[in-house]
């Protein structure tokens, strides 16, 4: 039976929407402690509610804008006083739309250290504690925009293909070790993504939409088969990610071009 010395933590990035929130659900449900991280602190409060009253559980809010470099290195201490840490989810994350030229610099800034320093940070400070228990492993949320490179997603291709290859690499050097790493690679998934990007999702067809649930379950199934690093949610992104590898750059740069106009 698990009590509150011996619950496992998971510390999850992005919990108050989208695919955050529904792994601090399952999570919850599989009897594991949270630490939830978002830059709005009410709905995490409310989150804190519902999940310790429904399973039982202790979660810790951690209001923290994670561009910001003082919120990442107060995150990074209490991470570090976290012996009982299992599961770090680097989920946090937004988009932009437009051509570069167009956009906020400090917006394009903002993304880089979300989705490549805070991250990076937050595994270095994870590891010795998972490293000392021999257990335990780090997902972090890229994306299938990781496989390509887009015009108008200039900085969130990039952006993501540095989180998938950091953690290739990291997971290669971890072998053996009992400390696991996946980068979750999900297709158009239904949350606040689109919606606070303010873009127009009508011309993507449904096929193509997959529900938070489905890819946080498909995540925690192949961590729980001990399944390779990538995790690429849904048939019809695995298919596309290996269509993807073989594509000519021509073509790539084409049809991204034409989609991202599109919307
Ligand atoms: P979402 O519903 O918009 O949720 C994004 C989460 O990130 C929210 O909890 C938001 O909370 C948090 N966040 C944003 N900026 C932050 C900051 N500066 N500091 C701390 N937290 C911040 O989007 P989602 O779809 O669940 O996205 C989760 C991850 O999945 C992202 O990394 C995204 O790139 C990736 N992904 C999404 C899709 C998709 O189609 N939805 C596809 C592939 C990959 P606050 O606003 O309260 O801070």
């Amino acid at each position: 039976m698990s009590t509150p010395d011996n619950r496992p933590l998971a510390i999850v990035t992005g919990a108050s929407a989208g695919i955050g929130r529904v792994f601090c659900e399952r999570l919850a449900s599989r009897a594991h402690d949270l630490l939830v991280v978002a830059r709005d602190g009410n709905r995490l409060e409310a989150l804190k509610r519902e999940l310790e009253e429904r399973y039982q559980i202790q979660v810790e809010v951690f209001p923290a804008d994670l561009t910001i470099d003082t919120d990442v290195s107060l995150l990074v201490a209490r991470i570090t006083q976290s012996p009982q840490l299992a599961l770090l989810v680097n989920n946090a994350g937004f988009g932009t739309r437009g051509p570069l030229i167009n956009t906020s610099p400090a917006r394009q800034e903002a993304m880089l250290r979300l989705h490549t320093v805070a991250p990076m940070r937050l595994c270095m400070a994870a590891l010795p504690v998972l490293l000392n228990n021999s257990h335990g492993a780090i997902i972090n949320v890229s994306s299938v925009a990781s496989f390509l490179f887009s015009a108008y997603n200039v900085n969130y291709c990039a952006t993501k293909a540095y989180l998938t290859s950091f953690s290739e690499g990291l997971a290669a050097e971890l072998a053996g070790t009992g400390v696991r790493v996946q980068a979750l690679c999900p297709g158009f998934t239904r949350s606040e993504f689109h919606q606070r990007m303010e873009v127009d999702t009508g011309d993507i067809p449904q096929w193509m939409w997959m529900s938070p649930e489905a890819v946080v379950d498909a995540s925690l199934a192949s961590l729980d088969r001990g399944r390779a690093v990538l995790c690429v949610p849904g048939l019809r992104y695995k298919l596309l990610v290996m269509l993807l590898r073989v594509t000519p750059h021509w073509i790539i740069a084409r049809v991204t071009r034409r989609h991202a106009e599109a919307m």
